[in-house]
């Protein structure tokens, strides 16, 4: 495995622990569960460095792992809709984004699942579309069971896992879920 394999791998691993067990679970003991989590999640990555990088001395491979701010998840979430919890995070794409009319729909109206989107956010930067945590948590809520109202889903605060940061909800997921 090279170096961002390791870390999708840590990535994928993690965000998979993370969205089970979280049935009849209020907002509250949700995001409390999250903050746990993202300390986990921080060990894990921090262990696979080291580990990575005393492999890396030891067979003398001619390269080191350094573990940079775009290794880690950008944005973590949790998300409640009747009695089904989940995590969602800014790895990665929704595998069909058809499955949900009501989000689809208003990403469309932004454009293509994958562009930049229409608006900057508050640093400056672009969101992608379709990529945040708040959309892949909404989707994972809804295959368990069928949202048709979004205002119905409730969410945690959202962060940035490096730092504990509290992330404020982007242009994008003002659209599509409403102001917090
Ligand atoms: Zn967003």
């Amino acid at each position: 495995m090279n170096i961002s394999e390791v870390i999708t791998a840590v990535n994928s691993y993690t965000v998979k622990k993370m969205s089970s067990n979280l049935v009849n679970k209020n907002i509250t003991d949700i995001e409390g569960i999250l903050k746990k989590l993202i300390l986990f999640y921080i060990r894990e990555m921090e262990s696979t460095y080291k580990n990575h990088s005393q492999f890396s001395r030891r067979k003398k491979l001619p390269y080191k792992l350094y573990l940079e701010h775009y290794h880690y998840i950008a944005c973590i979430i949790g998300a409640r809709f009747e009695k089904h919890g989940t995590i969602g995070t800014s790895q990665g794409f929704v595998d069909n984004y058809k499955t949900f009319g009501a989000v689809n729909s208003k990403l469309k109206l932004l454009g293509n699942v994958g562009a930049r989107s229409p608006k900057k956010n508050k640093n400056g930067r672009f969101n992608i579309i379709g990529k945040c945590a708040e959309i892949k948590a909404a989707y994972q809520l809804n295959s368990k069971s069928k949202i048709s109202q979004l205002k119905d889903i409730e969410f945690t605060n959202a962060y940035r896992p490096r730092t504990s940061q509290i992330i404020e909800r982007c242009s994008t997921c003002k659209f599509v879920f409403g102001n917090v």
